[in-house]
């Protein structure tokens, strides 16, 4: 099965994917992680990402659409994969179509942007790895340090309250009318986050046909 999964900065839909992900044994290939990464290790892309990032703005189209490109050919995608992340533009989702990537469902993460303006302050990313936490919703079992890879968890450069301001301006502008496009293939689906973490995750799981009750 192939996936995506759409929502507002903050609005979880990381770790939904994660959730997912184990769920049908699927990658989850989130572009925000790949390009951090790529920041970090000061690639090509790296360098030419991190301005448009630590903004709040987009990376432009053709170097995430070469990212992803890349990952979707590789062996683990076969079975299907998530997307987390992408596309966050019509041309990136016609992209995806002209490569003829088929995709069986989108998935929207409602949450309101006064909730998401309170949320995101809380917000943690392994330094590691790149897991996601939350010290209110998804606290890492001992704090500031990943459950996964006993990383340091830190706040995100683009976390800080003006940058997500304009990262919601940036959603509501270029991200929020691929509901209408993928509306159009009916392929859209709306899960709305619940306040705890576990109740949104029931809905998501249902959404996907993989709920275990
Ligand atoms: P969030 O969903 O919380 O905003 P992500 O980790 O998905 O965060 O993305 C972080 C940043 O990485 C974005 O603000 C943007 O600058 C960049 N980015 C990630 N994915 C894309 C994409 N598909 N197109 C353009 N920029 C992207
Ligand atoms: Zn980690």
């Amino acid at each position: 099965m192939n996936l995506i999964l759409l929502g507002a900065p903050g609005a979880g839909k990381g770790t939904q994917a994660e959730v997912i992900s184990e769920a049908l044994s699927i990658p989850q290939i989130s572009t925000g992680n790949m390009l951090r990464e790529a920041v970090k290790n000061g690639t090509e892309y790296g360098l030419k990402a991190k301005a448009a990032m630590e903004s709040g703005a987009l990376v432009s189209d053709d170097i995430v659409i070469g990212i992803l490109k890349d990952r979707i050919a590789a062996d683990d995608c076969k079975n299907g994969f998530i997307l987390d992340g992408f596309p966050r533009t019509v041309p990136q989702a016609e992209a995806l179509d002209a490569m003829g990537v088929q995709i069986d469902k989108v998935l929207e993460i409602y949450v309101p942007d006064e909730t998401i303006k309170t949320r995101v302050s809380g917000r943690r990313v392994c330094e590691g790895c790149g897991a996601s936490y939350h010290i209110q919703y998804k606290p890492s079992k001992t704090e500031g340090v990943c459950d996964k890879c006993g990383g340091k968890t830190v706040i995100r450069k683009d976390d800080m309250p003006e940058t997500v301001l304009e990262r919601l301006a940036v959603y509501h502008k270029q991200t929020a009318p691929l509901k209408d496009y993928y509306e159009k293939q009916g392929k859209l689906d709306t899960v709305v986050g619940q306040e705890e973490v576990a109740d949104t995750v029931k809905l998501t799981l249902k959404a996907v046909g993989a709920a275990s009750e």
